[in-house]
């Protein structure tokens, strides 16, 4: 939630609440809920409390963007960490707050949301008005976990549906080959949506940024260095940034520098 953030793609995180459900396999050793259950001694999943963040941890943006203005940068600001801001059960004023906290900053800082429920976006816009002239996502950069082949064909035609200033996909933790190739329909949770576009496939050109990473942690998942080659291969011959953010605890400690070289990829869509 601070000032500095262990995430290699991002400058800054930043968790309007805090609070969430599984909703796929990449959820399974969710980092945010082992600490809320842990740490904090609080209660996660369906039903449970997403509680706003502190009023000073609000500010914060306010602070980056001001001080990105003063030396003629753009920040980037990952949101959430520790939520999903598509959530069903997002606190719906908050949520309104948020998008209020992103107009006031974008001239300073690149937006990034990143949601396991892609299929929420656009419901989500209608509900808090946002395609209606208030403020449109095409000041963020919005980006989808897809963590396989299964949640890449559900979620994939999702993001597509959306203009953003950057679309992007977190490969993270990455517990299956993907084929960005051989993606067919296959509606998510909410298929409505995708229903009426069944003729928008997915094409990875349409993609700016793969981000690749495998899973941390005591418990964490294998990937199979040949999933990420694969990825950083379909990536290049797409004409798309590709980073790779790190191997996973399953090869040791989660460090840029285990990465094999040819691996070693830290690319950055050119942002709008
Ligand atoms: S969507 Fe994200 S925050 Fe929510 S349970 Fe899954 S991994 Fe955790």
């Amino acid at each position: 939630m601070g000032e500095v953030t262990g995430i290699a793609w991002t400058d800054h995180t930043f968790n309007p609440w805090i609070g969430c459900t599984r909703v796929s396999e990449g959820c399974r050793n969710c980092y945010a809920e082992q600490l809320v259950t842990t740490r904090m001694g609080r209660k996660w999943g369906p039903g449970t409390e997403r509680r706003r963040t502190s009023a000073a941890n609000w500010k914060e943006p306010i602070r980056w963007a001001k001080k990105a203005r003063a030396v003629g940068r753009r920040d980037k600001v990952f949101c959430a960490s520790l939520a999903d801001i598509f959530d069903f059960e997002a606190p719906i004023e908050t949520r309104r707050d948020l998008w209020k906290l992103i107009g006031d900053t974008c001239d300073a800082l690149d937006w990034q949301l990143l949601t396991k429920r892609p299929m929420r976006i656009t419901p989500v816009m209608c509900e808090d008005g946002l395609n209606l002239g208030f403020f449109e996502l095409t000041h963020c950069w919005l980006g989808t976990t897809t963590e396989n082949h299964q949640t890449a064909e559900e979620r994939i035609p999702e993001i597509l549906q959306v203009d953003a200033a950057v679309r992007f996909l977190s490969c993270e933790p990455l517990i299956g080959p993907i084929n960005l190739d051989n993606l067919k329909y296959r509606p998510g949770m909410d298929g409505w949506l995708s229903a009426f576009n069944e003729n928008a496939w997915p094409e990875l050109g349409k993609i700016d940024w793969v981000i690749c990473g495998g899973e941390s942690g005591a418990q964490a998942r294998i990937m199979k260095p040949e999933w990420a080659r694969n990825l950083r291969d379909q990536c290049a011959s797409a004409g798309v940034a590709f980073f790779m953010k790190q191997m996973g605890s399953v090869f040791g400690p989660s460090k840029g520098h285990d990465l094999p070289d040819d691996l070693n990829i830290k690319q950055f869509p050119v942002s709008a």
